[in-house]
């Protein structure tokens, strides 16, 4: 038998989510999308702060509270219960472990691993918003790891988003371990060109000139700032006016081949995903086709044709 084996990709995760019955009352948040459908394709290791901190499980609920302009984690009953840093430094003794991982994913609104607006109270009223103290210090310690939470998920855009980070971040580790050159660094770029040009065509001219100076810089310092420069513009989600855009790039590498009706076809078809009436997948199933007939070396090895499997069809809904 010839079975493919795929190498699953390590992301971290609230412990809740994979089912685990760790929250405050017992009970656990599980997400069939996360376990089933991503499973597939990621390694879970799950990290609950609150129980790693020891408040048990059941435990008092705590909330973000603003005291005197500082944010705190208090116990919603029990002012006297401030657990901040307990989670902070616990979140720091995390940093070193997720090393290798390629992304993590926060359970939403909670006042310890929630990525963004959690709700901040004063005085029992809600005041605004602010992050997780857990999640805080992750994401300031690790700020080109790809993070999201299970609710956003559920949103095709930032679903393609966090996923195609997790995969090109997956990359650069196999460039770094395996690469980790001038010219492995020129090419990691190279075939990432219409990603970056996909999610931000002025972070893609400046990375293209930053990388033409390559030759003159410490590789370590400079690969550091590209990455951070480059996973920084990949979080700007693409819109159906980049991918456009994009695609009549591509389609400049093989046009001169078509006939003038399968260029019309291809023109309607991107015009249509452009208005809204089909996804993504359908233009560029098409452009795959006419690659396959006139093949152009430099368009084929494109991360952005294929940036993650096909089977999770994050392209395919409109
Ligand atoms: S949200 Fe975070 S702290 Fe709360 S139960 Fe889930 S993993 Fe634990």
């Amino acid at each position: 038998m010839n079975e493919t084996v795929i190498e699953k990709i390590p992301i971290a995760i609230s412990s809740c989510l994979l089912g685990q019955e760790v929250r405050y009352d017992g009970s656990h948040k599980h997400n069939a999308y996360i376990t089933q459908t991503l499973g597939e394709y990621f390694e879970y290791t799950a990290f609950c702060p609150e129980v790693a901190i020891g408040l048990g499980i059941p435990r008092p609920t705590i909330q973000l509270v603003q005291v005197e302009g500082q944010i705190r984690v208090r116990g919603s009953k029990d002012p006297q219960l401030d657990v901040t840093e307990r989670l902070q430094d616990y979140a720091r003794s995390v940093v070193p472990q997720l090393d290798g991982f390629c992304g993590y994913i926060f359970k939403r609104a909670s006042p310890s691993c929630g990525m963004e607006r959690v709700k901040v109270y004063r005085n029992g009223n809600p005041l605004g918003t602010d992050r997780g103290a857990y999640a805080a210090v992750i994401m300031d310690c690790l700020p080109t790891l790809p993070v999201e939470e299970e609710g956003r998920l559920m949103d095709p855009v930032l679903r393609e988003n966090f996923i195609e980070r997790v995969f090109v971040y997956h990359r650069w580790q196999q460039f770094k371990r395996n690469n980790f050159t001038t010219a492995g660094l020129v090419d990691f770029h190279t075939v990432h060109k219409f990603t970056l040009l996909a999610h931000d065509e002025p972070a893609y001219r400046e990375l293209g000139r930053i990388v033409a100076d390559v030759g003159n810089a410490d590789l370590n310092t400079f690969a550091d700032n590209y990455f951070q420069f480059m996973m920084q513009a990949l979080r700007k989600p693409a819109t159906r006016k980049t991918h456009t855009n994009v695609l009549m790039h591509v389609m400049g590498y093989v046009k001169q081949d078509l006939t003038a009706e399968d260029k019309q076809e291809l023109l309607e078809v991107m015009d249509k995903y452009r208005l809204g009436q089909l996804p993504l997948i359908v233009p560029i199933t098409l452009l795959k086709h006419y690659l396959r007939r006139f093949p152009d070396e430099y368009i084929r090895r494109q991360v952005y044709l294929n940036p993650h499997p096909d089977e999770l069809m994050l392209r395919n809904t409109l």
